[in-house]
């Protein structure tokens, strides 16, 4: 039976085995599985070497391994190498691991547009923020800004990516929450506040401000209802691309290197709700 899976310590809570066993059935690949593969990180590398012989084609990779993904492959993606992580391992009938980040060209996807030209402001400095300010600076972004809780994370993306680490957020044409801040938060937080500014729970950005952007992607996902950044957005009248969106166009890149077969996006779209 091929078997693909995502890695990720905790991954309980992922939404992949959902999305891509739709796909599977839905192109009569009934023999194939995708599965949770919770791996402590001092167990990943040697659980990864020995997938292949279990007849493993190819892993999603999530937190907190994306950096170690890309060190273990024996061959990597020029995006995976620049930004630094992969998210998408697939392995050779020898044993061999080829590493790819689908992250990036899977944001850009759920963009929608082209961002050439465009100001850029990315907030949060971490893994998939590298991928997006990699993505958006390949695209012919005009200008990408960094803003980070903790400035010398952002400097130090900034200084890889070749791009600009800001104090303040900066207006733009788009703006991307890469923090995770936003993960478990309901609509009904979204209140007004004392001050008679709506309570926005996204740290440097207020909900006013948001009307600053005319097109916000939040990659942060939660199923029952659009996150704050996204409510704030939507009522701005900005054109707004939330994280199920980013989720899913990763996951049929993904998809497609391992199998060979077009995803299914309606499909994989319909698991996701
Ligand atoms: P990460 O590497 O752990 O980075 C987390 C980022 O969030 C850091 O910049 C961190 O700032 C910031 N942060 C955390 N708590 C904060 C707070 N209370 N206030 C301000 N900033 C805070 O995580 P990641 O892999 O980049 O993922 C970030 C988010 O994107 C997660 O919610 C993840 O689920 C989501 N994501 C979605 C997709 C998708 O396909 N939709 C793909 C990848 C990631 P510091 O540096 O100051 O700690």
């Amino acid at each position: 039976m091929p078997r693909l899976g995502v890695l990720g310590w905790p991954v309980a809570h992922s939404r992949s085995p959902a999305m891509h066993n739709a796909a599977l059935v839905a192109l009569g690949m009934t023999d194939w599985r995708y599965q949770l593969l919770p791996v402590p990180p001092e167990r990943f590398a040697e659980t990864v070497r020995a997938l292949a012989g279990a007849g493993f084609v190819g892993a999603n990779v999530t937190i907190p391994h994306k950096h170690a993904a890309l060190e273990l492959a024996d061959m990597a993606s020029e995006a995976a190498r620049a930004i630094g992580a992969a998210n998408t391992l697939t392995f050779a009938p020898d044993g061999s691991i080829a590493a790819e980040n689908t992250d990036a060209p899977g944001f850009l996807a759920a963009l929608g547009v082209s961002p050439r030209g465009m100001r850029a402001l990315v907030l949060g400095a971490g893994g998939s923020a590298r991928a997006v300010v990699w993505a958006l600076r390949e695209a012919g972004a005009s200008e990408v800004s960094v803003w980070n809780r903790t400035p010398e994370r952002a400097h130090a993306l900034a200084d890889d990516l070749c791009v600009r680490a800001v104090a303040v957020p900066q207006v733009a044409d788009l703006l991307v929450n890469c923090t995770s801040v936003g993960l478990e938060v309901r609509a009904s937080r979204l209140k007004q506040s004392a001050s008679g500014e709506q309570g926005l729970n996204l740290p440097a950005i207020t909900f006013d401000q948001v009307g600053n952007y005319p097109y916000v992607v939040d990659l942060v996902y939660s199923s029952a209802t659009p996150t704050p950044l996204l409510l704030a957005a939507r009522s701005h009248g900005a054109r707004a691309v939330g994280g199920l969106e980013v989720l899913l166009a990763q996951g049929a890149l993904s998809f497609e290197l391992w199998t060979g077969r077009q995803a299914p996006l309606e499909v994989m779209r319909a698991a996701l709700d």
